[in-house]
């Protein structure tokens, strides 16, 4: 999948369940923006994530994701993957988006636990095919990586630079502002009672208005 002349700037995906999204995520695109030359960053919900159990309704957990990106021009709500509904397999998501963007470099963003379980993914050789691969490391969090997928990172680990030279197919690892979060602590969280110490520790997690949606919606009560 070469190009014919590099391109100015690639569009960078971050998937996830968002249930619900919090600063961990958001610290991810951000700085993904920061480090690889990306002209925005889509967050893309999916509907049902094939390897999560039954997650919030999706129209809650896409109106977090709108509100917690607020005014930011760079980040953009992606609604591919509920609009399809069913499933989510993200290279279906990669098929349907090259249609659109035939030759514009993609960038799929994740976190290093993601990213060590890239091999258990559909068609995960055809994802690395079809778009670039950008890791951060997460707080906490350094798996090995299976032995067939360190062979893939070997063969084609590459420079930020090089995303701008092919539409997809490269490796690349990017530094991330350690941030210690996660949606399965947020959830642990918010049906306990309320405290001082369970306030100061959610706004620590999660962006405001996305806390007070999940108030007057009731959201994560049990
Ligand atoms: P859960 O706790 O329910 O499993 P999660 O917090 O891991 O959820 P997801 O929506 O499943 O959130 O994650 C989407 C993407 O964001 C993944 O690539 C994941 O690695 C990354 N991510 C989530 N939180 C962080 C974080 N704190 N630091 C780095 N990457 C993160």
């Amino acid at each position: 999948m070469g190009l014919e002349s590099p391109a100015a700037t690639a569009i960078g995906l971050l998937g996830g369940s968002f249930d619900p999204v919090h600063i961990g995520h958001l610290q991810l695109a951000r700085d993904a923006l920061k480090q690889l030359p990306l002209e925005h960053v889509r967050l893309i919900p999916a509907a049902q994530p094939w390897q999560k159990g039954p997650i919030t309704a999706a129209e809650h957990r896409a109106k977090m994701v709108q509100l917690a990106i607020g005014a930011d021009p760079q980040l953009v709500l992606d609604m591919h993957e509920i609009a399809r509904g069913g499933i989510t397999y993200t290279i279906d998501t990669l098929r349907e988006l090259r249609v659109a963007e035939p030759a514009r470099p993609l960038v799929l963003i994740m976190g290093s636990d993601q990213f060590a379980r890239l091999d258990s993914w559909r068609d995960w050789q055809k994802i690395i095919e079809t778009a670039h691969i950008a890791v951060a490391q997460r707080a906490g969090c350094s798996p090995s990586l299976p032995p067939e997928l360190r062979a893939v990172v070997e063969a084609r680990q590459g420079q930020i630079a090089s995303v701008l030279s092919r539409a997809g197919g490269t490796i690349v690892e990017f530094t991330m502002t350690p941030t210690d979060v996660s949606a399965t602590e947020v959830r642990r969280l918010l049906p306990q009672p309320r405290s001082t110490e369970r306030s100061q520790r959610l706004s620590a997690m999660v962006p405001g208005p996305v806390l007070d949606y999940i108030d007057s919606h009731q959201l994560y009560r049990d």
